[in-house]
């Protein structure tokens, strides 16, 4: 099988270029550091576009077009490595993207004046094209385990193919003169690899760009799923997390408890203290909830001064003692602002679920009752749902 380089070049070149001129259009959708990661991708796409030049127009193999081409190819996965680190926010120093461009360049030159070698050329490139790409898939090399991202997954087999491809090219170079004879020598080692080099950049642009829209949609996920003030779950994401509970708890015939917290007289710290107090003083009460919390607890906030309290696997018993917990945290320091001494109790109604319970709503609900129960039985204190 013997490919055509030359229409490889032309289809591949063409190819690289429409989807380096998607990317550049698509970088306005991100924010400014993906936006920056994109332009570096797309960037690097062209290089690798004018590094398949010659051989797409034919060009003769004179020196200033091999080094042309070389240094456009070195720069090209330079730039998809860049692109990546700095995506990942594991950026190298810019010296260090430097070496190969100088290297190859220097070899380029030695190799075709000083000690004229073809095979030495290939493998002073090869060498440099390993080493990048190493240094791409190495930070989402865990993306190939189960359950990792799609567009991560896709530009590390990209190259993680490209490696394989570049090993058996620089093997077929070096390859001792009694291995002509064997299967190999049908196939057209140098066509694959040269398909490789430049059809590898193009699915991996399209795996990035996956992976550029999959952290702009988990942004915006966290984003509707956070409250801006506290940092914990909003109403909609903790009713969501509790209706998940709730059936896992009812599948696996497990416990689980509710917890609805409400800071009273909350509107006396405003009055007395002002907004800004009143926000601050939010902020520290949910940081010592979180704390008190155990790790497989969730916790949201459902209303302005009021917080649903998720406990996976928390019988009554179990529930109750961890509100008596939260209590205590609220009343063993009191929460500063400015200096100034805040009061700040809580009342809690405690709901375990049980068989009576047909939905979430009516978990909550319950829940809401034993919190009403507490406010009316004086405050600061916790009260069961029945
Ligand atoms: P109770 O003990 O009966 O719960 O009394 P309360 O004053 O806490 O309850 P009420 O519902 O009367 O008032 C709640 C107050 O919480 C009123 C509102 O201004 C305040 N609040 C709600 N959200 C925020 C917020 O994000 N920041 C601040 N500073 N105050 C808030
Ligand atoms: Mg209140
Ligand atoms: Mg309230």
């Amino acid at each position: 099988m013997q490919l055509d380089v030359s229409s490889m070049a032309i289809a591949c070149s063409t190819l690289a270029t429409l989807v380096a001129l998607i990317l550049f259009a698509a970088r306005r959708s991100y924010e400014p550091d993906i936006h920056a990661s994109l332009t570096i991708w797309a960037t690097a796409l062209l290089f690798v576009v004018i590094s398949s030049a010659p051989f797409a127009w034919s060009l003769a193999a004179s020196l200033p077009v091999i080094i042309v081409g070389n240094s456009s190819l070195v720069m090209g996965y330079t730039g998809f490595a860049m692109a990546l680190r700095r995506f990942m926010a594991r950026p190298l120093p810019l010296v260090v993207y430097l070496i190969p461009l100088l290297v190859v360049v220097a070899g380029t030159i030695f190799f075709s004046t000083v000690i004229p070698s073809y095979s030495l050329r290939v493998a002073l490139v090869i060498v440099f094209l390993l080493v990048l790409q190493a240094t791409l898939v190495r930070p989402i090399f865990h993306s190939l385990r189960r359950g990792g991202e799609v567009g991560q997954r896709v530009v590390a087999l990209s190259f993680l193919a490209s490696i394989v491809a570049l090993l058996v090219r620089l093997g077929w170079e070096w390859r001792p003169a009694a291995t002509n004879g064997l299967w190999l020598a049908d196939v057209d080692i140098v066509g694959v690899h040269m398909l490789l080099i430049w059809a590898t950049p193009v699915v991996a642009s399209i795996g990035f760009l996956l992976m550029c829209n999959e952290r702009l949609m988990r942004a915006t996920r966290h984003l509707a799923e956070t409250d801006a003030l506290t940092g914990i779950f909003g109403r909609r994401a903790i009713l969501e997390q509790s209706e998940y509970a709730m059936i896992s708890a009812r599948r696996n015939g497990r416990s689980m408890s509710v917890l609805m917290i409400d800071a009273d007289h909350f509107k006396r710290v405003n009055d007395d203290h002002g907004h800004d107090a009143g926000d601050a003083v939010l902020v520290e009460l949910v940081r010592r909830l979180c704390n008190a919390l155990r790790n497989q607890d969730v916790i949201g906030r459902v209303g302005g001064e009021e917080f649903l309290a998720l406990l996976p696997g928390a019988d009554q018993q179990a529930a109750l003692e961890i509100a008596e917990r939260l209590l205590e945290v609220m009343r063993a320091s009191p929460i500063r602002h400015d200096a100034v001494i805040v009061p700040m109790t809580l009342s809690i109604g405690v709901a375990a679920l049980e068989q009576q319970d047909v939905n979430l709503d009516a978990l909550i609900r319950r829940a809401d009752a034993a919190l009403y129960a507490a406010k009316d039985a004086g405050r600061n204190r916790v009260a069961l749902a029945r």
